[in-house]
Formats: C-alpha cells, structure tokens, sequence
C-alpha cells in the first residue's frame, strides 16, 4: 500500500519537510501548482536523503489534453485518464520517453454528473486502449467517493471499483500489477484500505487545511 500525501494548497516548504520526514509519493491536483512548487523545491535529487528514490509525483486531478505535454514533464503517474482522446494525446507524447508512462484510469463509480472519470461500462475499452499503447503502462483505476461525514457510505463505491478491476483485468487478460486500486482521502482512508485500496491519497490530515479549508 502507497501513501500518496495529497499537496495541493500546502507550501514548497512543507513538501520538502515531509519528503524528509520519510514522504516518497507526492500527488498534486493541478498541473500549473505542481510546476510552481517544484520549480520552489529545486532539482529532485535535493529533495531525499542518502539511499532514498526519487520522490514519484503523482497528478490525481483532471487533465486537460492542452496541459498534457507539461503533465509528462513533471508527473511519474496519472491517475486521472478518463477519455480515449487523453489517451491518444499521452501515448503520443510519451513516445520518446525511456519508460512508458504510468497510468490509471479514473472511474466515476458513484454516477454523479459534476464527476470526472469514465462511466464504469467504459473502463474496459479504456484498458484495451491503454494496453494497445507501447508508450503508457497501464497500473490500475482511481475513484474519488461523494463527499459525505460518514465513512461507511464511501463503501460501496470502493467496492464496485474494485469488482470492476476484477471485471477488465479478466476480460484484458492482463496482470494484477494492471490492477492497483487508487481510492480513499482524509476521510474515508480506513475503509478504502479495507476495501482494497493500494493507494490512498491524503491531504489535510497530513497537511492540514492551509488555505483550501472552504473547499470541502
Ligand atoms: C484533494 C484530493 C485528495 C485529498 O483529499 P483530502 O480530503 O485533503 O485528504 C485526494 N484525491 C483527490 C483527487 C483530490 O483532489
């Protein structure tokens, strides 16, 4: 299981700190945000300790196709490819990379209209076309549960996410490795664990609110 600490809204200052504290996994929502603070934080290598990888920089937001070229220079992986057309945008920009890119698929489990992410019946199709693709490697699917005070009720969607991967992985044929499981915030972290997340992305309850504590 990965703890991805959630940065948007926290300072250059306190990435560096967490990444000392023994952070390896940073995710931001927003591409101009993440080019701002890594721009503040410097060359990566400045970032860990001795013996320690490199940070992974995660993008966990909506990718617009315009800001995909500057996504591929600061992100490792994308959690948030819900369209074929952002698929063939990333493929294409990744052809000179030395490894292919990693990406998830975001899947809008729970319906609501305002969501990003694919519509589940689509998932497959996106996979194949992920799997098509030389430049990106496919690692597993992402769903951002409604907003709700009880944990409980975040559940069910991480359930259905996670038969869902069962569901294209069997119908791909492909690996589990394809098949990691992005789910779960400050809030509902626990039960997405339960449910099988392997990675969990947390802000405020590392971070703190900072500045975006209207935004929830
Ligand atoms: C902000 C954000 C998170 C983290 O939310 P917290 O409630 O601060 O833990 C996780 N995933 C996505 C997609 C986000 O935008």
């Amino acid at each position: 299981m990965t703890l991805v600490g959630v940065t948007k809204g926290a300072s250059a200052e306190a990435v560096r700190e967490a990444v000392r504290l023994g952070l390896d996994d940073v995710g931001e929502n927003r591409v101009q945000e993440a080019r701002a603070k890594r721009a503040a934080l410097g060359a990566r290598q400045d970032l860990q300790g001795p013996g320690r990888q490199p940070v992974r920089w995660h993008l966990i937001g909506h990718l617009q196709r315009n800001k995909a070229k500057l996504a591929l220079e600061l992100f490792d992986v994308i959690h948030s490819v819900d369209s074929w057309a952002l698929i063939e945008t990333l493929s294409r920009l990744s052809q000179t990379r030395p490894r292919p890119l990693e990406v998830l698929i975001q899947v809008n489990v729970s319906g609501e209209p305002a969501k990003f992410g694919c519509r589940p019946e689509d998932a497959t199709g996106l996979a194949r076309a992920v799997q098509r693709s030389k430049a990106l490697a496919l690692r597993g699917f992402m769903t951002l549960a409604p907003l709700c005070k009880n944990p409980e009720a975040a559940r069910p969607h991480f359930r259905r996410l996670r038969q869902l991967r069962d569901e294209v992985l069997a119908a791909c044929g492909l690996p589990p490795a394809a098949g990691q499981l992005s789910m779960g915030m400050s809030q509902d972290f626990e039960v997405a664990i339960e449910e099988g997340a392997d990675f969990v992305r947390v802000g405020t309850a590392i971070f703190g609110t900072g500045d975006r504590g209207q935004e929830t």
